[in-house]
């Protein structure tokens, strides 16, 4: 939840945030998104009266980027302070630091100091000085030393505020941001920050990680449109971003799934932006689809969770966060559905938006015993069965998401 530009207030786009081109097309309407998809409530009723804010997604016709037209910042900020960790599965863990040892040899920042725009509760930054960066200086309004265990203190500071002109002289060897840029509206101008900082530190690297608009794009994967996450990226619009900031990409993949995006990048006067115009038009012409898609999904996801629902033992979906929110938004609340289950302790207990529905460890299924649990990230899959089949639930099925939105 950073921005160099944090205005209050609806921010109509009228030109793409990333490229500044001027025409965009419609993709889909969401009317009453709630705005804090990853905050917990203390009890049902106040989970569902969480506002609602509207998403307008499009697709910028020059760079692919896709974008909510109609973001209203201060809404989305609202939910600052929220429990948004994914720090509690093994899976997210190993992935991250394997992220961590990959970056610190090819950019060779053992022992020395990197930059984190965007730190949250501190996780990734306890993982680059577990692995070997010498000191870690974090850049974000919610970071707090608190967070920091007593034997890594001396290794790290804190600047809780956004990432802003000043930092740019910020003397580091690398900069990292990780699952940032989605939330920021004016990318342009966030990306130049990134740049005029490589440039000062001697081209130094730029490593992000962010969601990748590929697979929402081709599974219809509603669930992940999120209120918070005004932007959208492909990998060829992240690069386009970087590349426009006058910077080159010297390193592009998918991860997690094709879940994730990591990019590597630095300022380089000779940049220029690199387009592959037909790789363009089929991006826009399977953005154009993404709405009936998304529709015909929605329709599969009632049928079947309503089936599930049915079943003696009833329905849990696994997960209790936010793409449990943005199904839940999607498909409606009138299911019967027991509960949500999350590895994260300090979720449980609470409710989400907009369902009301109870987070609960993964030790309440014992008991319960459900017939069917819906696996919202379909990376998990072999873990849950795994625990599912531990704790006795070996009856019960397991359906990824992925699956259940197959007509
Ligand atoms: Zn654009």
């Amino acid at each position: 939840m950073l921005s160099p530009a944090r205005e209050p207030g609806s921010t109509r786009h009228q030109t793409c945030p990333a490229c500044r081109h001027g025409l965009a097309i419609d993709l889909l309407s969401i009317r009453r998104a709630p705005v804090l998809v990853c905050s917990v409530f203390p009890d049902a009723d106040a989970a569902r009266a969480t506002p609602g804010g509207e998403i307008e997604l499009v697709a910028c016709q020059a760079c692919g980027f896709l974008y909510n037209r109609v973001f209203d910042l201060a809404m989305a900020l609202a939910g600052a302070g929220y429990e948004s960790t994914q720090s509690a599965s093994a899976t997210f863990n190993a992935f991250a630091d394997g992220l961590a040892k990959d970056w610190i040899a090819r950019h060779d920042l053992a022992g020395k100091t990197v930059i984190e725009v965007g730190c949250g509760q501190s996780a990734f930054m306890l993982a680059l000085l577990a692995n070997g960066v010498g000191h870690m200086h974090g850049i974000d309004p919610l970071a707090a030393m608190s967070d920091i265990p007593a034997d890594y203190a001396d290794r790290v500071s804190i600047d809780a505020s956004d990432f802003h002109a000043r930092h740019v002289d910020y003397q580091a060897a690398a900069l990292v941001c990780r699952h940032s840029i989605e939330h920021i509206p004016d990318v342009a101008a966030f990306m130049t920050l990134c740049s005029a900082w490589s440039k000062a530190n001697g081209n130094a690297p730029v490593l992000f990680e962010a969601p990748a608009a590929e697979r929402i794009v081709h599974d219809g994967a509603f669930w992940d449109l999120f209120y918070e996450h005004c932007n959208y990226f492909t990998v060829a619009a992240l690069a386009t971003a970087f590349e426009q900031a006058g910077m080159r990409v010297t390193q592009r993949r998918l991860e997690y799934g094709e879940q994730y995006i990591i990019m590597d990048a630095c300022h380089d006067a000779d940049a220029t932006v690199i387009s592959d115009a037909a790789a363009q038009a089929a991006w826009l012409s399977a953005c154009l689809n993404f709405g009936s898609r998304a529709s015909a999904a929605v329709s599969a996801c009632q049928r079947r969770m309503r089936d599930y629902a049915a079943a003696p033992g009833g329905l849990a979906i696994w997960q209790g966060a936010s793409k449990t929110v943005g199904l839940l938004t999607a498909v409606g609340d009138a299911l019967p559905i027991r509960c949500c289950i999350d590895q994260n302790t300090r979720r449980h207990g609470w409710f989400i938006p907009p369902s009301g529905l109870q987070i609960l460890p993964p030790a309440a299924l014992a008991q319960m015993q459900p017939a069917h649990v819906v696996l919202m990230n379909a990376v998990y899959l072999r873990e849950v069965r795994e625990q599912l089949d531990a704790m006795g639930c070996t009856a019960t099925q397991l359906h990824a998401i992925d699956d259940v939105i197959a007509a």
